[in-house]
């Protein structure tokens, strides 16, 4: 099989992200797999493509797996692209990709434009290590248990959210990371309303709450990894909260213990309500 799968970034936005080598590789394909292909069909009828195309998601159809599969079997150049941004990220293309390398066909990248990347690269939170986290559960509960499992992460944290949902899911961010934790709320990258907001998590959700407008286009929330803990142990830290709990209300006590020990507010809340009980 001499075929080749190209896997081709395109714009999340301003169509003039589209890297040059990304429109030579769409203009040499056979064929065009595309997440849907109304959408493409308008990116490629601006750069002047006119190629023919196949939907392709990663739980689809057989059958256009199938054609896929046939077209690079005949020695045919594939292109994968997806409605925006780098396909597989957040996109169809994971089982395509494996599928195809398991062929021993050869899959070629050709990197662009990715709204995770493009936010962590001019959010100003630590960029060395970080934790892409795609979207959270719709869902509240498996949401705030997914924030929960996280919260001692030292790496920051990037997810995608939905408008309709961002409000819910900065509420549930407060909650499980602590609302003076630092965090980044980038909006409608590379567009005309083109917005970083910039604070606690505490502080970005009522910048959300009282401006309407940040309830709309597409977020890319990030968040700050968790801080180093001092070395304290965990014997020792609930020593400390023992004895703040004897003195304070919980929610008081498990935060003074978080400033003493560098441990973490929710986690000593929890542990303080388990004392308790
Ligand atoms: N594959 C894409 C990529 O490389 O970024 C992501 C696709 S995912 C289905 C779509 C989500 O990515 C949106 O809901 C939003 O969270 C984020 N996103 C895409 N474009 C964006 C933009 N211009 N500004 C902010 N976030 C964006």
């Amino acid at each position: 099989m001499a075929g080749e799968l190209y896997v081709v970034a395109t714009p999340i936005g301003n169509l003039g992200d589209m890297v040059p080598r990304a429109v030579e590789v769409l203009h040499a394909a056979d064929l065009i797999a595309a997440e849907d292909t109304r959408h493409s069909g308008r990116l490629l009828k601006h750069l002047g493509i006119e190629k023919p195309m196949v939907a392709y998601h990663d739980y689809g159809e057989q059958r256009q797996v199938g054609r896929i599969i046939q077209a690079l079997e005949q020695g045919q150049k594939v292109a994968l692209i997806s409605d925006a941004g780098t396909p597989l990220i957040s996109d169809p293309g994971y089982r395509l990709v494996r599928d195809v390398r398991q062929r021993g066909v050869k899959v070629i990248p050709v990197p662009g434009p990715c709204a995770a990347i493009a936010a962590l690269s001019a959010s100003g939170l630590p960029s060395d290590r970080f934790s892409f986290e795609g979207f959270p559960p719709a869902k509240s509960v498996a949401r705030f248990k997914k924030f929960t499992a996280l919260a001692d992460d030292g790496r920051t944290l990037i997810f995608y959210e939905s408008p309709h949902r961002i409000l819910e899911s900065l509420a549930d961010m407060s909650q499980a990371f602590g609302g003076d934790r630092e965090a980044v709320m980038a909006r409608e990258l590379t567009k005309a309303f083109e917005t970083f907001l910039v604070g606690t998590l505490d502080e970005i959700c009522q910048m959300v709450r009282e401006d309407a407008n940040q309830q709309r286009g597409e977020i890319v929330m990030l968040v700050r990894g968790a801080p180093e803990s001092l070395s304290v142990s965990d014997e020792e830290q609930q020593r400390i909260l023992k004895v703040l709990m004897e003195e304070l209300p919980l929610k008081q006590a498990a935060a003074l213990a978080a400033k003493i020990t560098g441990g973490q507010k929710n986690a000593l809340y929890q542990l303080a309500l388990s004392l308790r009980s």
